[in-house]
């Protein structure tokens, strides 16, 4: 929905942009001192009910790359 204005599951283009803000729905990466959680920003589909969720800052996404061990289930079913 980010990017086309359009729900995947219903076709509707009637999308809400929610911004991210430093509540509980942010992610940890810190503790202590400013700025300690990065934003998730939503996108409703106002017709369905559909939520997209996204971290829209290049730097966030950089904290929590370091902060969070990668998720890679492709790799770990290629080791004998
Ligand atoms: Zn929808």
């Amino acid at each position: 929905m980010k990017t086309t204005g359009i729900c995947p599951k219903c076709g509707s283009d009637i999308i809400a942009r929610v911004p991210g803000q430093q509540d509980e729905t942010s992610i940890i990466v810190d503790w202590g001192g400013y700025l300690t959680s990065v934003p998730v920003a939503r996108y409703v589909c106002c017709t369905c009910g559909y939520v997209e969720s996204y971290v829209e800052s290049p730097e966030d996404l950089v904290r929590i790359r370091r902060k969070f061990k990668l998720y890679t289930p492709r790799r770990e079913a290629e080791i004998p």
